[in-house]
């Protein structure tokens, strides 16, 4: 069982074991995505001339930073628009593309908060038949094979708190990670996928690095019991917000935002209790569940009812953004309606930079710069690096600007969607966050 859309994860893992891919290096597993994806065939064929020019060999040119620079370019060579701003130096030399990195960087800010990460393992993990159903099994084995292809060796079971740490926090340039767990204990034996008292181990482990999310409220299990575990979860847990997931392992199968009898005596307790930010899944229809529950109507209703709630559509709603975008695009006067841009990018940047670009066009011309927020669904897809380094140099084209009203995208709106927006509604203490970095940094362990 997997999606469609990932197919070219297999020949990534496949690349990986020919090139010994290092899953912890952002920029290798950067160039490999591109050399399997959509254009992968081109991209590689340009990859061969460039390492020509650069005068390495292809194995390491393909190792080096110079190689995800190439394959960038590669991308607007191959589809005859500029999607990325990279120059041939920096495919070349590698005093150039330290140069770029530290523009780019400049231009940027180097203040990331990664709003959608996950471990993605329990104590006892998941075994088919005694602790995980057939359903549950599917998504589980999405999550291990799209660990493998990137290259951590035992799939989910390596999405574990220590190397959230290692790759998110040490080895890429997040500066805070906001976590959160998947509930659907109906399919993982009468315990949550990934529950809290696992993944609290992250925040125990970086307090000033980390944001912890509850998650599994489903009040299809009955009200009384979700708002009860809400109130746990605020008193033990401390939580900064919710990401909760509208479809569901339950008979009933989902459930929707606005339903008056359902959730807004979640809503109301959100704000008895001071819980400002409310996220869902919204898009990315996979494994077990039922599309319908993914598309983001039912936030146009509950956003207007509770305006003092901000409601966070996770995955932009991809591919139905545009109806996402349209709660905004046609009510102007909305302020609290957010998306987030995790696998969404990750799945389109390296393999259909063109669908990238209308997404996240679409997002920025309608929801608004302030209304996006970055995420990268780490640890799913390993290093989140290649990610930021990507979006660092992605670019919407004149063409879609002139033909669709699209915003370029400027230092300013990167720096929104990086972290200032994430920064302003979830009240992070910039400075503090950067020292905590700092620090990080500073003690950063060897694991290679
Ligand atoms: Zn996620």
């Amino acid at each position: 069982m997997e999606f469609n859309v990932l197919q070219h994860f297999k020949g990534l893992a496949e690349l990986g074991r020919d090139l010994g891919t290092d899953p912890f290096d952002g920029d290798q597993v950067g160039t490999s995505l591109f050399m399997t994806g959509g254009m992968g065939p081109q991209i590689s064929k340009k990859m061969d001339e460039s390492a020509k020019k650069a005068g390495l060999s292809r194995r390491n040119f393909i190792r080096s930073s110079l190689g995800f620079s190439a394959a960038m370019l590669a991308a607007n060579e191959v589809t005859g628009m500029k999607f990325f701003e990279v120059n041939s130096a920096q495919a070349e030399d590698f005093d150039a593309k330290k140069e770029a990195i530290q523009v780019a960087r400049a231009g940027s800010g180097d203040f990331i908060v990664d709003v959608h990460t996950h471990v993605c393992t329990r104590p006892g993990h998941y075994q088919l038949g005694v602790n995980t159903t057939e359903r549950g099994m599917w998504f589980v084995q999405l999550l291990d094979d799209l660990g493998k292809a990137f290259g951590l060796p035992n799939g989910t079971r390596d999405m574990n708190v220590e190397n959230y740490g290692k790759l998110i926090l040490q080895e890429s340039d997040t500066t805070v990670g906001v976590f959160n767990p998947f509930g659907f204990r109906e399919d993982y034996g009468g315990q949550d996928m990934i529950p809290m008292e696992y993944q609290v181990g992250v925040r125990e482990k970086w307090p000033k690095s980390t944001l912890m999310l509850a998650g599994g409220l489903t009040p299809n299990q009955g009200l009384s019991v979700t708002l009860d575990r809400l109130a746990m979860y605020v008193e033990k847990y401390k939580i900064s917000g919710l990401k909760l997931y509208t479809f569901d392992s339950t008979k009933k199968k989902g459930w929707w935002f606005d339903d008056e009898k359902l959730a807004y005596p979640i809503w109301e307790a959100c704000r008895k209790h001071g819980i400002k930010n409310v996220g869902c899944h919204k898009g990315i229809p996979f494994g077990q569940f039922y599309a319908r529950y993914a598309h983001a109507e039912d936030f146009d209703a509950a956003a207007d009812d509770f305006l003092d709630l901000n409601f966070i559509a996770y995955h932009s709603a991809w591919p139905y953004h545009a109806e996402l975008a349209a709660l905004k695009g046609f009510k102007p006067q909305r302020k609290n309606l957010y998306c987030e841009v995790g696998s969404t990018f990750a799945a389109t940047v390296t393999s259909r930079p063109l669908e990238c670009a209308h997404v996240l066009g679409t997002l920025l011309r309608d929801l608004g710069p302030d209304y996006v927020l970055w995420g990268t669904d780490s640890l799913l897809w390993g290093n989140p690096q290649w990610q930021i380094e990507a979006f660092r140099n992605f670019q919407i084209p004149d063409q879609l600007v002139e033909g669709h009203g699209y915003p370029k995208i400027t230092p300013e709106i990167r720096r929104k969607v990086f972290g200032e927006n994430a920064a302003r509604i979830w009240n992070i203490d910039k400075k503090a966050a950067m020292t905590a970095k700092a620090e990080i940094l500073a003690n950063k362990t060897s694991y290679a």
